[in-house]
């Protein structure tokens, strides 16, 4: 499959990846948006939140507390930080494989552009 997202997964595209694990894979943003930008990708492909079933939940569930635990690693779980799945082309989705954006390290403003 021709998805970006699956060949950082796969190892055929580098990334700088911080975490990894048989279902999840974070890697930093190639174009971060804030000091920590990371990226949440689930491995297998899902190409965008429209496409979840109830069987995702779990899944779902482990890239938000992976999100936690990646913010809390890095010093941001007191300060704070956000998280964010774009959807479809009002959101600004530009890869469609799910990616649960981690934006910390400055104040960011609300509401969003
Ligand atoms: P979105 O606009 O929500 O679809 O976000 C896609 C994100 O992927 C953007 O923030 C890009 O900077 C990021 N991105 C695109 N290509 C790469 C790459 N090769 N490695 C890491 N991040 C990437
Ligand atoms: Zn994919």
């Amino acid at each position: 499959m021709d998805c970006l997202f699956c060949k950082i997964s796969a190892g055929q595209i580098p990334a700088t990846i911080v975490h990894q694990d048989d279902d999840l894979v974070a890697f930093k943003d190639i174009n971060g948006q804030a000091p920590l930008h990371l990226l949440i990708i689930p491995r297998r492909h899902i190409a965008t939140l429209n496409d979840l079933s109830p069987a995702d939940d779990a899944l779902v569930g482990s890239m938000f507390r992976t999100a936690a635990a990646l913010a809390a690693q890095h010093g941001h779980a007191d300060r704070g930080y956000r998280t964010v799945f774009n959807c479809n082309r009002d959101a600004g989705q530009t890869v469609f494989h799910i990616h649960l954006h981690l934006l910390a390290g400055r104040a960011l403003t609300w509401p969003p552009g």
